[in-house]
């Protein structure tokens, strides 16, 4: 039998296609560990590029 145990890293999704921009410093995000969703709206609602996730995440802690 074959466990499959050692997964690899989440996979990068290019989304260059969808034409994103982070919420934040606005730079184009063209790959995402996730497929965004339309909400009902037609948007992608807020999503950060790498960066800005580290800082929020950073900052987010920091706060305690
Ligand atoms: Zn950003």
């Amino acid at each position: 039998m074959d466990y499959n145990e050692n997964r690899p890293r989440p996979n990068l999704i290019d989304i260059s296609n969808l034409g994103i921009k982070c919420a934040e410093c606005n730079a184009d995000i063209d790959k995402l560990p996730f497929t965004p969703t339309k909400k009902e709206d037609g948007t992608y609602g807020k999503i950060y590029c790498y960066e800005c996730n580290k800082g929020r995440r950073k900052d987010f802690k920091r706060r305690f």
